[in-house]
């Protein structure tokens, strides 16, 4: 079963949930993330339960930081995947169960790992020896103990685009798994780590079970071996990855095939399984709306620009991502290539798009961005970050307001040595 639609046309109007995006716009300006609320509460639900309450769903927040869209997953039942502390203290503002919480990421400083300790995270996903020592050191520094498990790295091909995949031995990632054995039982010998699970996380936009299926085969066979080797593994952390119809034509594993796989290959072993999905909870649950600032053609090209650019959404023009757009108008025009304002050549979102015939002024809605969309964005070009709100039938709420041109430069200083400073600098 695929998701409600969020965005529909109603006589040719577009809404998102109950209010129209036209409303939208002349209220917050343009460009402008939108969320919906029930497109987030849906995907975390049906994840959710179907999971089922022994098993944690942690919210992989770097897809979208947002508290207010953070605070709905936790709120929902939630935990927390986070990789860095800024991501933690965010999901601890937004009441994350310190408990609910993983930390990932292959390289924790120490004043992290001091702050994950301190707060009493659920466990550290540890991704190389010398982290390992790392993290005992603090913890005996600190006085405790800090639960652990090794990411471990299956050489499995997750067969999506190469800069999101994280599963093979050319990436950084990990612990091979072939020497679980040893990282394990290394591990035993410190005094303050005390190992609870194991982990992996092959890629993101997966839209095969596949790949993920061949990884959760190979961390079956090391959990029983390391059990066998005396390590008691109280949970298996099949990491996030579950991909996103950004296409017509993708076809993404629902929720329910994709926990239904995870819990028959690794949901008999009498661990708790742990989650970490981000793309497939916030994508779908996101907008950016922008208006056509002009049109130009030349002999070979016609280009639509938008006043939304690259800094504020970067997947186009990093990955190659594609995007899909909605307008009001519906009819049929010549394809175009959609672009922003940024002084790139790359800040270009499609090319040669069936975009309707549009106007100046007119509204330009792309879907599916409410993953790596507003966290990935920069003020690149001086341009302020772009405002977020979140819809509720038909209630809207401001979750960020727009940065003024003024807080693009807060922090900056100017240099001692400049002979006049104005009043301002000081
Ligand atoms: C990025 C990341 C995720 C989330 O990936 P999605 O594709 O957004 O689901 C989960 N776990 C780890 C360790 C990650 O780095």
């Amino acid at each position: 079963m695929s998701f409600s639609q969020t965005l529909a046309r109603r006589d040719g109007a577009l809404f998102i949930e109950d209010v129209p995006v036209r409303d939208l716009a002349e209220a917050h300006g343009t460009p402008l993330y939108v969320y919906s609320r029930a497109g987030l509460l849906e995907r975390a639900s049906r994840l959710l339960a179907a999971f089922g309450p022994d098993n944690l769903v942690a919210y992989s927040i770097k897809s979208n930081m947002n508290l207010a869209v953070v605070r709905t997953f936790v709120d929902a039942g939630c935990g927390v995947d986070v990789t860095s502390r800024g991501e933690l203290e965010r999901a601890l503002r937004a009441r994350a169960d310190p408990r609910k919480i993983v930390y990932s990421g292959a390289g924790k400083r120490p004043d992290e790992i001091d702050r994950g300790l301190e707060a009493g995270l659920r466990m550290f996903n540890v991704e190389s020896l010398d982290e390992l020592a790392m993290i005992d050191a603090r913890a005996r520094a600190a006085g405790v103990v800090a639960p652990i498990s090794f990411r471990l790295n299956p050489d499995v091909d997750a067969r999506t685009h190469p800069k999101i995949a994280t599963g093979l031995r050319t990436v950084k990632f990990g612990v091979p798994i072939e020497e679980a054995p040893a990282a394990y039982a290394h591990a035993k010998t410190l005094s303050n780590v005390e190992v609870v699970g194991v982990d992996c996380h092959i890629g993101s936009q997966l839209l095969s079970l596949e790949p993920m299926r061949d990884a959760l085969l190979k961390l079956k066979t090391a959990v029983l071996s390391l059990r066998q080797a005396g390590h008691e593994i109280r949970l298996i952390d099949i990491g996030g990855g579950l991909g996103v119809e950004y296409q017509d034509g993708d076809v993404p594993p629902t929720p329910e095939e994709y926990a239904d796989m995870a819990l028959e290959v690794v949901g008999g072993l009498g661990a708790a399984l742990v989650c970490e999905p981000g793309r497939s909870l916030t994508a779908g649950a996101g907008y950016l709306v922008s208006r056509v600032l002009y049109q130009k053609q030349n002999e070979q090209k016609s280009f639509v620009i938008l006043d939304a650019g690259m800094n504020d959404y970067v997947r186009p023009a990093m990955y190659g991502s594609p995007v899909r757009v909605e307008t009001e108008s519906t009819r049929a025009s010549a394809p175009v290539d959609l672009v922003g304002p940024v002084c790139e050549s790359t800040d270009r979102f499609a090319e040669g798009y069936a975009l309707p015939e549009v106007s100046n002024g007119d509204l330009v809605v792309f879907r599916d961005v409410g993953a790596y969309g507003f966290c990935m964005a920069s003020t690149y070009n001086g341009r302020p970050l772009p405002a977020e709100v979140m819809v509720h039938g038909s209630r809207v709420e401001r979750v960020r307001r727009r940065q003024s041109v003024e807080e693009t430069w807060t922090g900056e200083l100017q240099p001692q040595w400049d002979d006049e400073p104005t009043a301002d600098d000081r």
